[in-house]
């Protein structure tokens, strides 16, 4: 069956009985139908959150296919709520890009999914669109100013980075000229779309804790340069309160659930690479409110998600996790181990040996952050006994804790040893995080420290145009802020063939971009992808809806 032919077949509750489950009385809700709600801020408690167990979810290098960090997420909070935990799975919100692309969804998949998962997939509580209508208001602002004979504040527009979004994969807004059409129509310039999840909008939302800190954050927005050099932000512009208006609604999380019933909070749904790639602080904060375990997910693999979940967001909201788990599938292995794409399903024993290199280095990279990991073996029907041995075996050599997870073909059946595991972890887990930099270093530092510890690198080179960024970053005063660095999942390296474990290899930064409005700054490596473009038959073509309104060919 299909991942929406399973979602089918179950009965939903009303979203009240899951309120219910997390002590939230049904007047407290602002309903969206009948499955999905949103929750007001007043419902996170900051004296309490902290005693409470946040479990991170990551993985190894990924294939390009995903490894199965969601799905694992709310298989995982599933066996916890089986074993007595109060469990909420708090995850990202998906882009409809990707839905009409390729294959493959962002709401889990088997037998363990969050629902409606059409509705998720598809517009939701309209999120996705408040962020798109806030990030383009400043836009619309900005043209309007170079436009302006009497409140121009002298915008250079060829200084001007801050460009138009959309929620959907379409190359050919990539590159655009905008203000044709003669005098009345503004200022001819060249400019551009980015898909929505990559606005820094999206990221601003995520790491607010409330309006006055969502409102400072927009207004933080670098935009752009005067013709004196000056530089300009939002709050020049006096777009932030707008802003901040427009995301009146997207800034409360969404309560929906899991196939078995059990709670699932989705907000937020920001890029892995140019941004931190995890749900909101305001979604977990809320979830460790809640209930007494929170299971989320950071996009990617352990390098970049949980690197920038831990020295960007945790460190920003005080947040510390009981316990890592750590992703890895067979398949993923021998990829590392040198088998193509088509023939990951046959066993191969001597190629799963080689790859087992990744998940050392993602374990070794776990033991940095002084937290407590462990492994979770994503089981796929096509793996072979004698495969899961051969990881298990590593995983003792390594003196890591590791369970299989079953979670795809037996939703929280197939995850109650890995949930007893990850509670037992948790609750004796006396570690604090450590993060891997201090956010008052050097940029330079930072990226080193990072690329070096993390990555593996030998070293890492500037090339000119990052260098120039580097003096723009200090004296703008942003070089106190953490890095977020954009680095292809594919490797640990920023070279996608480089599989394994690579070593000796130099990280080039090729420029590096301001976010001051998330408040970090993005070294880029690597050509990072931001407005995704259509594969030649996209699934849009295979999704449909019929005559009682009921989706099909989602997945
Ligand atoms: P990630 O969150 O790491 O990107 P997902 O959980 O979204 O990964 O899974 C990626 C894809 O792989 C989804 O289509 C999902 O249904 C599928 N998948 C995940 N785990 C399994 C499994 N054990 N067996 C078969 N398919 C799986
Ligand atoms: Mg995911």
């Amino acid at each position: 069956m299909t991942d929406i032919e399973i979602a089918n077949t179950i009965q939903l509750k009303p979203i009240g009985e899951i309120a219910a489950k997390l002590g939230i009385d049904s007047d407290m809700l602002e309903f969206y139908g009948k499955y999905k709600a949103k929750l007001p801020l007043s419902l996170i408690d900051e004296n309490r959150l902290r005693e409470k167990h946040l479990i991170l979810v990551s993985a190894i290098s990924p294939t390009p296919a995903g490894e199965g960090k969601t799905t694992v997420s709310i298989g995982l909070t599933e066996g916890l709520n089986r074993i007595g935990k109060k469990t909420t799975v708090v995850l990202r919100e998906p882009s409809l890009g990707p839905v009409f692309g390729i294959k493959g969804g962002a709401t889990g998949g088997g037998y363990s999914q969050v629902l409606p998962m059409e509705d998720i997939n598809l517009h939701f509580t309209g999120d996705f669109n408040a962020v798109e209508k806030a990030h383009n208001l400043l836009a619309a602002l900005i043209d309007n100013n170079i436009q302006s004979k009497t409140t121009s504040l002298g915008i250079d527009p060829r200084t001007v980075t801050w460009k138009r979004v959309m929620d959907m994969n379409d190359r050919s807004l990539r590159h655009i000229i905008v203000g044709l059409g003669g005098t009345a129509s503004g200022i001819p310039r060249e400019t551009g779309f980015d898909i929505t999840a990559a606005s820094e909008v999206m990221a601003i939302l995520c790491l607010s804790e409330d309006f006055a800190d969502l409102k400072e954050r927009l207004g933080n927005i670098f935009i752009g340069y005067t013709y004196d050099k000056q530089p300009i932000y939002a709050r020049d512009l006096k777009a932030n309160g707008a802003m901040a208006a427009l995301l009146k609604e997207a800034i409360k999380p969404n309560l929906v659930q899991t196939i078995e019933g059990n709670p699932a909070i989705i907000h937020g749904g920001p890029f892995a690479n140019i941004a931190q790639g995890t749900n909101s602080i305001i979604a977990t904060k809320m979830g460790l409110s809640l209930s007494d375990f929170v299971v989320t997910e950071a996009g990617f693999g352990f390098d970049l998600g949980a690197e920038k979940f831990f020295d960007i967001k945790c460190v920003k909201a005080g947040l510390s996790p009981s316990a890592v788990v750590l992703v890895a599938t067979v398949r993923a292995l021998k990829y590392h181990g040198g088998v193509k794409m088509d023939a990951l399903k046959e066993e191969n024993k001597e190629a799963l040996r080689k790859g087992m290199e990744n998940l050392e280095k993602h374990v070794e990279n776990m033991k940095k952050f002084n937290i407590c990991p462990i492994v979770a073996l994503n089981r796929f029907a096509t793996d072979t006994d004698a495969e899961i041995e051969l990881i298990a075996d590593k995983c003792r050599q390594l003196e890591v804790p590791m369970e299989v997870a079953d979670v795809w073909a037996q939703g929280g059946k197939g995850a109650e040893k890995l949930a007893r595991l990850t509670a037992k972890v948790a609750e004796q887990c006396v570690c604090r995080l450590h993060p891997l930099y201090d956010w008052n270093w050097s940029i330079e530092k930072k990226v080193e420290t990072i690329a070096k510890e993390i990555y593996g690198a030998a070293a890492i080179d500037y090339t000119s145009q990052a260098k120039n960024d580097l003096k723009k970053i200090i004296s703008l005063g942003l070089d106190k802020l953490p890095v977020c660095i954009a680095k292809t999942q594919k490797s640990l390296s920023d070279n996608p063939k480089l599989l394994g474990r690579p070593k000796d290899f130099i990280v080039t930064v090729r420029q590096i971009e301001i976010a001051s409005g998330a408040g970090f700054v993005i070294p880029i490596t690597g050509d990072i992808m931001r407005m995704p473009g259509l594969p030649d038959s996209p699934s849009a073509e295979r999704i449909d809806v019929d005559k009682e309104g009921h989706i099909s060919g989602l997945f």
